[in-house]
């Protein structure tokens, strides 16, 4: 069993009520009773409608809460419908999703994602950053140019890499219940750590994959050791799905 630190972290998308604490409050007992299980970091990104609530009802310190998305303005202003990372860290956010492929496609651009990267960070909000390519991407073997375009667009070297975390999510992968080819994924990994190196001086990245993860196939993942953890969408949407994920990874 590994003792690096890994993170498995649920996007719970548009999924959720207040009587979902329960799932939340299943999650964190788990975590309480098999502390022991590997050195993990739990994260639960839930609907703006719910991050208050949960934080009050959550008295775990094991548990931490996040957003899915923001504006790509900071503070108050005439956004109608939107929410600011000044405003998601006052109602107790502590990480966001920010480049989701679900939201790119909404039309949010590389700079717009830079512009809320940036102001997450100055709010001392930690950043899950996804990248992937789409299927006709992959088709045409644009895996890593993809790839190394959204790195190089949307960060910085100024940035906090310590508050920074890039999930791999193939956007062919997301709620299709097919997953990369291990070799493959190792290799992209390997990419995403040197490009960061390369083009931000980063010494120590850390990369999430996301992508149809379920408790059947986490033990695959395991076999790659420079995964420093998992984007869960779907299965996190279940405390007895997000916890099996959790336990078949260390078994
Ligand atoms: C996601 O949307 O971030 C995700 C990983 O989804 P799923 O696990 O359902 O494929």
């Amino acid at each position: 069993m590994t003792n690096k630190l890994k993170y498995f972290i649920g996007n719970w998308k548009m999924f959720g009520d207040f009587t979902s604490f329960k799932i939340i409050s299943r999650i964190s007992m788990f975590s309480r009773s098999y502390a022991r299980l590997g050195r993990k970091k739990i994260v639960l990104c839930v609907p703006n409608t719910l991050i208050y609530f949960f934080k009050k009802k959550l008295k775990s310190k094991h548990i931490f809460l996040g957003a899915q998305n923001c504006h790509h303005e900071d503070g108050f202003g005439p956004y109608t419908g939107s929410i600011s990372p000044m405003m998601l860290k006052k109602i107790g956010s502590e990480y966001i999703i920010i480049g989701h492929s679900e939201n790119r496609k909404e039309g949010e651009t590389d700079k717009m994602i830079k512009r809320k990267i940036a102001f997450s960070l100055k709010n001392k909000i930690n950043i899950i950053f996804c990248i992937g390519e789409t299927s006709s991407e992959k088709r045409k073997k644009q895996t890593f140019s993809v790839l190394r375009k959204q790195l190089k667009n949307s960060l910085e070297k100024k940035f906090d890499f310590n508050k920074i975390l890039i999930a791999y999510e193939p956007v062919w992968s997301i709620g299709s219940n097919k997953i990369p080819k291990i070799n493959e994924l190792k290799k992209i990994i390997i990419f995403i750590k040197k490009e960061c190196g390369k083009n931000f001086n980063v010494k120590k990245l850390r990369v999430l994959y996301g992508g149809s993860v379920n408790p059947q196939n986490i033990r695959l993942f395991s076999l790659i050791s420079n995964i420093d953890g998992f984007l869960i969408g779907g299965a996190s949407q279940s405390a007895k799905k997000f916890i099996d994920i959790i336990k078949n990874y260390y078994k």
